[in-house]
């Protein structure tokens, strides 16, 4: 399944509980394009929980954030494509072997650069060249919300490229900063299913939006 521009929002799904999981992905489905599953749901669920979520219809991205050899990349880009997932999340710093034996195997999209501030001490200062190789091989690029200037160099970078940016609300990025910056979606995770009605939540991210970008 294709992931198009409608709401702009991806759901983050990291709680560990399935029936928790399942739940508020069925009651926020109508405001999200995609739903990104994490190592807590799926480590604590088995790759099965993919396919049971894939029945709300959405986009599933794995987000496996695979950082190995391009033969360990490899088998795990696989394992999630033959489990229901339509693209995969992989770290750019391994280098282009590793993008690029990924990128045949899977739609990936490439982390340029994490939101955390730890993401300073490293990754930050090779984002752009890590955007330029991706640019060649990936699908989409993961930039941070949490910096919409690094956002903006990204873009200018990969052109026109889907970026997705994570870090909105919980690690400080104001929602429809990124896509203001240049990104396509925005990725919220607890701001939603940790809010104690995940679905009006959901749907005031979805009317911000809405108020500042034209669909
Ligand atoms: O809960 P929150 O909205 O902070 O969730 C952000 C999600 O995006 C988490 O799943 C996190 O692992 C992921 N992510 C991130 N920064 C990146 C790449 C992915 O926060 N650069």
């Amino acid at each position: 399944m294709r992931l198009k521009k409608k709401s702009r929002l991806i759901l983050a799904m990291d709680l560990k509980d399935e029936k928790r999981s399942l739940e508020v992905c069925n009651n926020v489905k109508d405001y999200i394009d995609a739903i990104k599953v994490g190592y807590p749901l799926i480590l604590s669920n088995g790759l099965d929980i993919l396919t049971k979520i894939k029945k709300f219809g959405k986009p599933i991205i794995a987000d496996f954030k695979v950082a190995d050899i391009p033969w360990t990349s490899e088998k795990i880009c696989k394992l999630a494509t033959t489990n229901g997932a339509d693209y995969v999340i992989i770290q750019g710093f391994l280098g282009e072997d590793v993008i690029k034996t990924c990128s045949k195997v899977a739609k990936i999209f490439v982390v340029a650069e994490m939101t955390h501030p730890g993401a300073k001490d490293f990754m930050q200062r090779n984002s752009l060249e890590i955007s330029g190789i991706a640019k060649k091989y990936a699908y989409g690029i993961v930039a941070p919300a949490t910096r919409p200037e690094s956002i903006k160099k990204i873009r200018k970078i990969v052109g026109d490229m889907i970026i997705i940016s994570p870090g909105i609300k919980v690690q400080g990025g104001k929602v429809g900063s990124a896509l203001k910056a240049g990104a396509d979606f925005e990725i919220i995770g607890r701001g939603i299913y940790d809010d104690k009605n995940p679905q009006s939540a959901a749907k005031i991210f979805y009317n911000k939006i809405e108020d500042n970008f034209k669909r």
